[in-house]
């Protein structure tokens, strides 16, 4: 029986070793592995001429519906900046007050209708009436990731809804997650009580730089958060996953993967790969936890080859210059044009340097990503039966960064001008080309949204 799809003469990089092969694809996913010398039949071939082809990349951490659009919409145009940048699997956070029983189906319907990439819910926990209800939220939607927020109190609650939980909330969040049978806790760490201090007189200076919003935020009062969290995880024994760790230079003790009966994943961003806060992007560059100084950037890439980070996410926040606001220290936190990024990044900071071998690359944008989040190996591999995701990359490829490039509803981005170095030359999606030449090729009404595994 003839192949739907061949794609031939690929150098296929998994996590321990890079291999010539071609890929066969049957019904949207891999049917076989085969010698790159072998020829057989297939409805449609692909030349990939020897380059390196990566699984899909992973991001787990995006927002959508938050910039004043409806999700749908925001599904439809950031689901198309996510194959720009290679991305094939977009893990999103989903934010209500009440119940999740009022809005998931709503939200499967949109992606189901309007993305071309398949989606996994992280659920945000906002409220202190949802903790109880997690482990039905499991049960019921295959939902094993919860997020909970240690800033965001007070004058800082987030219009979308955001909000942040007390010590006890925070305890009690972990003891639930940990009973969930594959469960994943978020935190988002940073010492919000500490920080009404600290930002006083940025604020009071009249101050609207990238630096005071990031100094104002001080790097020990994330580290005191995290080691907070950790020390709650530790005792309630739940998976704990830090998201957007931007800290290069401090951090070096999240390198152990067990902290007592907690097992720990660390995510970074990047941005923090990327940009300082000494290069002023005015209220561009506001995120939280914040950007930092360059030699925290730097120190940050060696955290990236020790394994202290398990996985990459963008953090995405698609705010247009209108819905993002334009006083620093009310406008909304996030970095615009990240999902698309997170490969240039990495091909043109890392690989192109010779700092990141390509095999790592994969471990952290896919292989780690699907085992943490329970997809593994549907998503996050090549192998016979997974999901046929995948991106040929062109590592010779410039691409000066403005949003019409990145496919993208912002109209602004801090990565604005950088010169990339390396791109995706081809994305497939379900054995779909869904982005080639520049070009977004996919439509909707292919996609799903998947269910995390039990352990
Ligand atoms: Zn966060």
């Amino acid at each position: 029986m003839a192949y739907d799809l061949l794609v031939k003469d690929c150098r296929l990089v998994r996590p321990d070793a890079v291999i010539a092969c071609s890929v066969a694809v049957r019904d949207g996913r891999v049917a076989a592995l085969l010698d790159a010398a072998e020829t057989v039949a297939a409805d449609a071939v692909i030349d990939a001429a020897g380059r390196h082809v990566v699984p899909g990349l992973i991001d787990t951490h995006v927002h959508l519906g938050n910039a004043g659009r409806p999700f749908g919409q925001d599904c439809r145009t950031e689901s198309r900046a996510a194959v720009t940048g290679g991305v094939t699997t977009m893990l999103v956070y989903v934010v209500t007050r009440g119940s999740y029983d009022d809005v998931l189906p709503a939200y499967r319907r949109a992606v189901e209708e309007c993305s071309i990439v398949d989606m996994l819910f992280h659920l945000a926990i906002v409220a202190p009436e949802q903790i109880s209800d997690i482990p039905r939220y499991a049960n019921r939607y295959g939902v094993r990731s919860f997020k909970a927020f240690m800033a965001y109190k007070g004058r800082e609650i987030s219009p979308s809804g955001i909000q942040g939980v007390t010590d006890g909330e925070l305890f009690d969040f972990f003891c639930q997650v940990a009973g969930v049978d594959g469960g994943v806790a978020l935190v988002h760490c940073e010492n919000i009580e500490l920080i009404a201090s600290t930002q006083r007189p940025y604020v009071e200076a009249g101050r609207q730089d990238t630096a005071a919003w990031s100094d104002s935020r001080p790097i020990f009062g994330e580290l005191e958060a995290i080691r907070r969290a950790l020390t709650f995880a530790e005792q309630a024994g739940v998976h704990f996953a830090l998201p957007h760790m931007g800290i290069g230079s401090g951090s070096e003790f999240l390198r152990e993967k067990r902290h007592g009966a907690a097992r720990l994943t660390v995510e970074t961003c990047p941005h923090y790969l990327l940009l300082d806060k000494d290069h002023d992007q005015g209220v561009a560059g506001k995120v939280n936890p914040p950007l930092r100084e360059r030699a925290q950037v730097d120190a940050l890439w060696e955290r990236l080859l020790d394994s202290t980070v398990d996985v990459i996410g963008s953090d995405q926040c698609a705010y247009t210059r209108e819905s993002k606001g334009c006083d620093l220290w009310t406008a909304r936190a996030g970095i615009t044009g990240g999902t698309t990024m997170i490969l240039p990044v990495l091909l043109s900071e890392g690989v192109r340097t010779g700092r990141l071998p390509i095999t790592r690359l994969v471990e952290l944008t896919s292989a780690r990503p699907a085992q943490v989040f329970g997809l593994y190996p549907r998503k996050g591999a090549l192998e016979v039966g997974s999901d046929a995701d995948l991106v040929i990359l062109d590592e010779d490829r410039e691409v000066r960064v403005d949003p019409g490039v990145l496919n993208t509803a912002s109209d602004y981005t801090p990565y604005e001008g950088y010169v990339a170095r390396g791109w995706s030359a081809m994305t497939i999606v379900g054995g779909r080309v869904v982005y080639e030449d520049d070009r977004v090729v996919g439509s909707p009404g292919h996609a799903q949204v998947l269910t995390a595994e039990r352990r």
